[in-house]
């Protein structure tokens, strides 16, 4: 079947030839582990289950990520190891399944969660399902998900802050998500796929592959990066990037509503927007804030990444080349409080390479 998943739309078959994102049809994963550094209501005490998928539909100039998004590493794997590797995370105590960059791969990974929810609808009984499983996980402490030397050339901006500062509303959820606290060691007992999924995605999203998605996705955690299509060719080589994302974010509140937490602060339904502050580029975020004021309900969950540091082909790069200065980040900060949005900032000193997943150890 021709490919037209995302809105690039590239009309090819993948089981034959590669589109835009660089992937074939089977789900390709470089990373499984659980992961204490998204927002304190994702990660909670015990670590979100993330799964990072290879590939991308966008190629943007700052990708903290471009190993595995644009340089493709990772491991093939059959739907039913993808859903075996989801009900893993989930034993070893994920709060929740965080799909890291999905959008290419939204046919698989549905299909990987019904099997993996329904993996024993009818054990005792005649026909019952085998449990999905992934080869080569159990016997070993982490996840064996990645393999190919990551080599950078510069500090990277963080996956997510160190540190949260709450601007205006109070944050809500969750408990410290320092990286270095230990994850605690809690095992659950093998079962069905039951808690939270959670869609982490770039924003560029069709309304259709969301569809698709309608009733699978408890969270959905959508960037917002940038408004004008200028600016979105330049770094991500898409000139419609609001156009779609912002149809994307509409579509996902819809499904999902307002946000609902459980009785220890985790997030267990619902939408928390990211938007990533660019050096040199304050008036795009102010305008990502006012179109979120204006388009959505004002309790609306918005994660305000202001930690920025150049990586990839940002370094050197004459406006993307240096971190955020103090005036800029007082001044998104300001607007952020002044809107009256609800949600997280990311503190600026916080910026390290340490928050950095290496690929290579886990
Ligand atoms: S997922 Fe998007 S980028 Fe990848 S082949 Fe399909 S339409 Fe193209």
């Amino acid at each position: 079947m021709k490919c037209n998943i995302c809105p690039r739309e590239c009309d090819i078959d993948r089981e034959k030839s590669k589109g835009f994102c660089g992937m074939g049809e089977k789900p390709v994963v470089a990373r499984a582990s659980l992961h204490m550094w998204e927002e304190p209501c994702i990660s909670g005490t015990r670590g979100s289950g993330t799964v990072f998928f290879s590939g991308c539909n966008l190629k943007c100039i700052f990708c903290q990520n471009h190993e595995i998004s644009h340089g493709g590493i990772g491991k093939e794997m059959s739907i039913m190891e993808l859903a075996g590797i989801f009900l893993s995370l989930q034993d070893k105590g994920a709060h929740n399944i965080n799909l890291v960059t999905p959008s290419h791969f939204v046919p698989a990974i549905k299909e990987a969660l019904d099997l993996a929810r329904a993996a024993w609808e009818t054990e005792g009984h005649e026909g019952r399902r085998e449990r999905p499983e992934y080869e080569g996980w159990r016997d070993k402490s982490s996840v064996p998900l990645a393999f190919v030397p990551v080599q950078r050339t510069c500090p990277s901006v963080p996956p997510f802050p160190a540190t949260f500062v709450p601007p205006v509303s109070v944050q809500r959820g969750g408990q410290s998500n320092c990286p270095a606290a230990p994850v605690p060691n809690f095992v659950t007992q093998p079962r069905p796929l039951d808690i939270p999924v959670v869609y982490n995605t770039n924003g560029y999203d069709s309304l259709n592959s969301l569809k698709m998605l309608d009733g699978s996705i408890d969270i959905y955690l959508p960037d917002l990066k940038y408004i004008s299509p200028e600016v979105s060719k330049e770094y991500s080589g898409a000139k419609d990037y609001f156009d779609k994302a912002s149809k994307a974010i509409l579509e996902m509140h819809r499904q999902v509503g307002m946000s609902e937490f459980d009785e220890s602060g985790l997030m267990t339904r619902g939408m928390i927007i990211r938007h990533l502050v660019l050096p040199g580029h304050t008036a795009e975020t102010l305008r990502v804030l006012e179109w979120i004021s204006e388009n959505l309900p004002k309790d609306i969950n918005v994660s305000l990444m202001s930690q920025y540091t150049p990586c990839y082909k940002a370094c050197g790069h004459p406006v993307l080349g240096r971190g955020l200065t103090r005036y800029e980040y007082e001044k998104v900060t300001y607007k952020f409080a002044k809107l009256g949005l609800n949600g997280f900032v990311q503190d600026r000193e916080s910026a390290s390479e340490q928050y950095i997943p290496d690929f290579n150890q886990e």
